[in-house]
């Protein structure tokens, strides 16, 4: 799970949850953190088939 929020349209309370499998949640980040989003990782329980 992907935590990341756009710290020019919201403020810390408006936090952005994206669900992503390990394979691309390294392209988020990236996107993420190449536009100057704070963005931080949250590991969820491998149960569910996601991204
Ligand atoms: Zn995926």
């Amino acid at each position: 799970m992907l935590l990341w929020r756009n710290p020019r349209l919201h403020g810390p309370e408006r936090v952005k949850r994206w669900a992503a499998c390990e394979e691309h949640l390294a392209t988020l980040r990236e996107f993420l953190t190449s536009r100057g989003f704070p963005c931080e990782t949250e590991a969820v329980p491998p149960s569910g088939a996601m991204g």
